[in-house]
C-alpha cells in the first residue's frame, strides 16, 4: 500500500481517490472549497453514458443515479 495525495475533489480528483484507494492506497484529498459549494451556486454536470459506465465501474454509478436527474 502506499499513500496517495490528491489536492482537489473535483470529479477528476474524486475519481481517481476512489479508483487508488480500490486498488488499497490509503488516500488524502485536499479540497479549498466548503462541501456542496458549488450545488449552492446551482451548479449541474451532465454526464455522457460513457462517463457513467466508468463510475458503474468504480461502484459510485447507483449512488449517482440516486441523487441525479436522469434526462
Ligand atoms: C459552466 C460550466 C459547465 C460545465 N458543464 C459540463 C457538463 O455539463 N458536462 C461535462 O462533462 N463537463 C462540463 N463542464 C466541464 C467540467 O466542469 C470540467 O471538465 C470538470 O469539472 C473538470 O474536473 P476536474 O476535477 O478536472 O476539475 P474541477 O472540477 O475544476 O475540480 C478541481 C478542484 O480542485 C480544487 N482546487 C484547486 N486548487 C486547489 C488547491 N490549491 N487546494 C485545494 N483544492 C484545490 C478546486 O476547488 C476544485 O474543486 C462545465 C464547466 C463549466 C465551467
Amino acid at each position: 500500500m502506499s499513500e496517495v495525495t490528491i489536492v482537489g475533489a473535483g470529479i477528476c480528483g474524486l475519481t481517481l481517490a476512489i479508483a487508488a484507494r480500490g486498488h488499497g492506497h490509503r488516500v488524502t484529498l485536499y479540497e479549498r472549497q466548503e462541501p456542496n459549494s458549488a450545488a449552492d451556486n446551482g451548479a449541474y454536470l451532465t454526464m455522457s453514458g460513457r462517463a457513467l459506465a466508468d463510475l458503474d465501474a468504480l461502484g459510485v454509478g447507483d449512488t449517482l443515479r440516486t441523487t441525479g436527474i436522469e434526462s
